[in-house]
């Protein structure tokens, strides 16, 4: 059988096109309609004569947990590895509608407050298993007539643990061809990976950069994310100032509200400290919590609000993230860890002599 090609690879494509006798409006119809508009696939194809040599999804559906009490779906993803993975679909009451996606089965920052963190070491995902979760998506959007908004890497993984193919996806993301989304709409958000930070704004200068801080005190962000220890707060704050001056434009800081952990006035005078002369958007996140990390416990309401309000009173951009999917997280974040511990159990008993 003559091997498929992938919709994403460019000189595939273009051999098939020369070998198929095609007309090249052919081809731009047929990604224009899943890939732009996201039609279903047999809609796509309908007039593809070479549909039959298409690699079009990478990732199988395995599971989708609808919220009962807003607009988030999460959709779990199995790779052809067998791991499974999850995008996170969020519907705004505007109108608005945001992906989250993963860029990593599992994730080496090992973060106390997350599930995936739990998981163990991590494996990279393709470029293409990147964007197959956006068509995915956008496809399961385009049956409710809801446009795709906002991509977040924010889901599993540490994208710059997998840098080039972040950028190969983020590349194939904005281009005309292809998905054609604007970078300006693209966040990547990292638990704080200095040079990395640099290396992507220099290279993507539009697309907008979050940054886990959760504590100026290191060794409150060490234990709260053990990676943490390989980098200063200094180089972190480095980093900052020079995504200021590249972007020209403020990077989002993220703060998740630990009840007695980074939560108290002296945090957040230490934080307005920290972030003095910076150009920045902090979001403050309630947290929500998690089968292993008993220990952890958010901040109440009334605290958050106190807590929101000194820093805004320093002149500094502040939200409260309203978190969606509340009900949905917790079930299938721990049902993709579960999953995964029992794939990989049977992927190593197969490979022990
Ligand atoms: S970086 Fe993100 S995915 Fe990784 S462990 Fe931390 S919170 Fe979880």
């Amino acid at each position: 059988m003559e091997k498929k090609v992938s919709i994403y690879d460019r000189e595939g494509m273009e051999e098939l096109r020369r070998v198929s006798r095609l007309d090249p409006q052919v081809v731009r119809g047929m990604r224009n309609r899943l890939l732009k508009r996201f039609c279903d696939d047999s809609e796509a194809v309908e007039d593809f004569p070479a549909a039959d040599r298409l690699a079009i999804h990478c990732l199988e559906m395995f599971r989708r947990c609808d919220s009962s009490i807003d607009g988030a779906t999460k959709l779990l993803f199995r790779t052809d590895a067998g791991m499974l993975i999850e995008s996170v679909v969020l519907r705004i009451a505007t109108g608005r509608t945001t992906l989250c996606v993963s860029s990593q089965v599992g994730c080496a920052a090992a973060c106390e407050f997350c599930a995936t963190g739990k998981m163990g070491v991590a494996q990279n995902l393709s470029s293409e298993e990147i964007l197959d979760q956006v068509l995915q998506a956008g496809q399961l959007l385009a049956t409710e007539d809801r446009k795709l908004r906002n991509i977040v890497f924010m889901g599993m993984g540490e994208p710059f643990h997998n840098e080039e193919n972040l950028y190969r996806a983020l590349e194939l993301l904005a281009d005309g061809e292809l998905f054609h989304h604007p970078l300006t709409k693209i966040l990547v958000s990292t638990v704080g990976i200095p040079d990395a930070m640099v290396r992507c704004a220099k290279r993507f200068p539009e697309v907008n950069q979050a940054l886990s801080l959760h504590s100026v005190r290191q060794e409150v962000r060490e234990r709260l994310i053990p990676l943490a220890k390989r980098y200063s707060l200094e180089e972190l704050r480095q980093a900052l100032g020079d995504l200021n001056r590249i972007q020209q434009k403020p990077v989002m800081i993220e703060y998740l509200m630990l009840a007695g952990i980074n939560d108290t006035d002296e945090d957040a005078q230490r934080l307005i400290a920290w972030l003095d002369g910076l150009d920045v958007h902090v979001n403050l996140i309630p947290y929500n919590a998690i089968d292993d990390a008993p220990q952890l416990m958010a901040t109440e309401q009334a605290e958050r609000d106190a807590f929101a309000d000194v820093l805004k009173h320093a002149g500094l951009t502040t939200t409260i993230r309203y978190s969606l999917g509340n009900d949905i997280a917790a079930a299938c974040g721990q049902l993709v860890k579960k999953e995964n511990r029992a794939i990989a159990a049977e992927l190593s008993k197969e490979i022990t002599p």
